[in-house]
């Protein structure tokens, strides 16, 4: 992409409304604008980057199993009576009467429509288990829209959904899922820690909230400081086997939302200096419910010796437009974003500091269409500003890479090739930098 094209329409200011870094960022670099409280569209940068956590998402749901569909937004207010959530959700649903008159809703999440859809072909316990997923806009009326993406109205959630016959089968459902959220934070650069979670009526223990730790985070949590020395990075599953040792060696320690904390098991599980009592971001909710959805709302299935039984299920979300608000609040400096490989809208920015330099200019376009050709997303800056303006943007806008081409290294055979993480800066020969990031 040529930036003399691109439409980024970046801020220098900093937006006053704007009270975190990673909503000031996000608007100072031109991925998005909002259009009401809570309601934002995204613009072409910050979308390349939600696709591209969507894309590291959908890949570990299906590596784990999970079945893509994809359910309306809009939903019928029907079914939502049978589960008796109609009326519980209160204000947060926001409710929409169709030309008939006919109650309908914008989903705040799924777990009666899938339903709906499960027991309405489904019935026997051959076709079990079931992995059903989907990533889909919600929108919740929340009391304070604020900090950007991360707490919206309007937000883009995948949210899976696990049928099973037995709680056995919903455990491993529940663990495959442990697992796959796992993979899916450390491929985007982020420490998620699983922290005990409600489980209301329920009970047991199978609800986690995979949480950020961010000072700006809204929720309040508790854990033991070794979590802080995990390796995140969980290779060679196989999702067939029973993973509760990967899920155990990751619940070992104390680590609690507030709502499930408990200041005793703290003293005496995480002691002294050991004791993490801190803030964060959640960015997933695994979550076991049993027969809640399928009882209320005749989800059965025959089993082998021919009885009929509600189907066990769990409901397992992620925050996929949070998440760009969290990975921007986890990677950044003072001048700007600095976005892990995996999901930045750009691997490499290229910077012509000086468009009317004949060989300058030369040297970049061949730069450009060579690296264009072999399949790296690059952003060339070809705009007649000062070069220090250019970097600026560049540091913004958070390329991993730069490669910075100005007439004195044309001359001599380099450019200069540099990480915006700051590791890597020095000069490289101009006919090694394609094939730097090719392959
Ligand atoms: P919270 O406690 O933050 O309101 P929740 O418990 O209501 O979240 P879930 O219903 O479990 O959230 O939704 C699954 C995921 O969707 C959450 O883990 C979070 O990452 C994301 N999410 C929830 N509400 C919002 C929102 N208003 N804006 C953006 N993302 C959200
Ligand atoms: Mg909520």
């Amino acid at each position: 992409m040529r930036l003399s094209r691109y439409f980024m329409p970046t801020l220098r200011e900093t937006p006053s409304e704007a009270r975190i870094v990673s909503h000031r960022l996000m608007l100072r670099a031109g991925m998005i604008r909002q259009s009401s409280a809570g309601i934002y569209s995204w613009l072409p940068l910050g979308l390349r980057v939600l696709k591209n956590i969507e894309r590291i998402v959908r890949e570990e749901q299906d590596a784990a199993g999970c079945q893509e569909l994809l359910m309306p937004t809009i939903q019928p207010a029907d079914l939502w009576r049978e589960s008796g959530r109609y009326d519980d959700y209160g204000k947060e649903m926001l409710r929409i009467a169709d030309r008939h008159g006919r109650d309908m809703l914008f989903g705040p999440t799924n777990e009666e429509l899938v339903t709906d859809i499960f027991r309405n072909s489904v019935k026997s316990y051959r076709d079990l288990p079931k992995l059903l997923y989907h990533i889909q806009w919600k929108f919740r009326d929340e009391v304070r829209p604020r900090f950007g993406v991360m707490r919206g109205r309007e937000f883009l959630m995948k949210d899976s959904y696990s049928f099973d016959l037995d709680y056995e089968g919903a455990r491993r459902a529940y663990n495959r899922m442990f697992v796959a959220y796992l993979r899916t934070f450390a491929r985007m650069g982020l420490k998620a820690i699983p922290m005990a979670a409600d489980t209301g009526p329920i009970g047991g223990d199978l609800s986690h909230e995979f949480i950020i730790l961010a000072d700006t985070g809204e929720s309040e949590v508790f854990c033991h400081a070794d979590y802080l020395e995990f390796d995140p990075h969980v290779g060679g599953v196989d999702y067939d086997d029973d993973l509760q040792p990967v899920v155990d060696e990751w619940t070992r320690l104390y680590a609690a939302t507030d709502d499930k904390h408990d200041a005793d098991a703290f003293a005496s599980r995480a002691p002294g200096e050991k004791a993490l009592r801190t803030r964060g971001i959640e960015v997933g909710h695994i979550f076991y419910f049993g027969a809640k959805y399928s009882e209320a709302m005749g989800a059965t299935v025959q089993r082998a010796d021919g009885s009929e039984a509600p189907v066990e299920m769990g409901s397992y979300g992620i925050g996929v437009s949070r998440l760009v608000g969290a990975i921007v609040e986890a990677c950044h400096d003072d001048a700007g974003i600095v976005w892990p490989e995996s999901v930045a809208p750009f691997r490499v920015g290229l910077i012509n500091l000086k468009i009317d330099d004949s060989a300058t200019t030369e040297t970049c376009e061949r730069l450009y269409s060579g690296l264009s050709s072999s399949g790296v997303d690059v952003l060339y800056d070809d705009t007649d500003e000062r070069a220090g303006v250019k970097f600026a943007t560049s540091e913004l806008i958070g390329t991993p890479w730069q490669l910075v081409v100005g007439p004195r290294g044309v001359a001599s055979g380099v450019v200069e090739l540099k990480s915006r993480a700051g590791d890597v800066d020095g000069e490289i020969p101009i006919d090694s930098a394609v094939a730097r990031f090719a392959g």
